[in-house]
């Protein structure tokens, strides 16, 4: 019976193809099976997911560095870290290309400053490419200089901020620039993110290294490169910081 049902199918499919005069296919034709996707287990919220490399958790700073080579003079406690103002920027020990990059942090209760005097720090992947933090509630300053800005480059999309003292969330999604063997720009970089699970750039290409003055432009570098913390003078926190190669 389900034999003679299944030849049913096919001759109304067939009889259907020849009516409007294509091809016939079965559904079964476009079903793609290889290769089957990697399991991954995601991880509970606020939890790093089993193929990531955690750079910031329990085990404190360990991942980290300053950028003249030495120990983190930050504040570590419990699991956050802390900018420690006038101590200088913090790097990654290991490099990194193409990224999905999970990040909390925490803008100082005590409000202090304003415009981009008040809970700036920011996220340079490969060490250049900064997407701002900022405290940007209820704080106006350039657009393009506010909370989950391409600093200098692109305005996020709208303002996600939670107010000062909340924890707060950065997705990233970053490919890298291509750089030909003669150190010509083969491909631009590009970047998503998320905040507090709102998307605020939406795969923008980015126009070269973050500058404070004049245009960006690209210079060729290695293909992989540590991510960097910036120490801008304001007591802005981290926590759970996690990253996905995705190359
Ligand atoms: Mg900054």
């Amino acid at each position: 019976m389900k034999t003679n049902r299944l030849r049913g199918i096919g001759a109304a499919i067939m009889a259907l193809a020849l009516v409007q005069c294509v091809p016939a296919q079965l559904p079964q034709e476009t079903e793609v099976w290889e290769p089957e996707p990697v399991v991954v287990r995601p991880g509970t919220l606020g939890e790093a997911p089993s193929d990531a490399i955690v750079l910031l958790g329990e085990k404190g700073a360990d991942e980290w560095r300053h950028t003249d080579g030495g120990e983190v003079k930050w504040l570590v406690e419990d699991g956050v870290l802390t900018v420690a103002a006038g101590t200088g920027n913090i790097e990654t020990k290991r490099s990194f290309g193409d990224v999905q990059l999970h990040l909390e942090w925490r803008a100082p209760v005590r409000i202090e400053g304003e415009g981009q005097g008040r809970g700036n720090s920011g996220v340079f992947l490969q060490q250049r490419y900064e997407v701002q933090i900022l405290d940007s509630y209820d704080n106006r300053t350039h657009s393009n200089g506010q909370a989950a800005s391409i600093y200098k480059q692109h305005i996020p999309l709208v303002n996600a901020m939670q107010p000062p003292g909340e924890w707060q969330s950065y997705d990233i999604v970053f490919t890298a620039p291509r750089f030909a063997p003669d150190g010509a720009l083969e491909s631009p970089a590009y970047v998503t993110v998320l905040h507090n699970g709102v998307l605020v750039q939406n795969h923008v290409q980015l126009l070269g290294k973050t500058v404070f003055m004049g245009q960006p432009a690209y210079a060729a570098h290695p293909p992989k490169q540590p991510l960097m913390l910036q120490d801008h003078g304001n007591p802005v926190s981290f926590r759970n910081i996690w990253v996905r190669h995705l190359e």
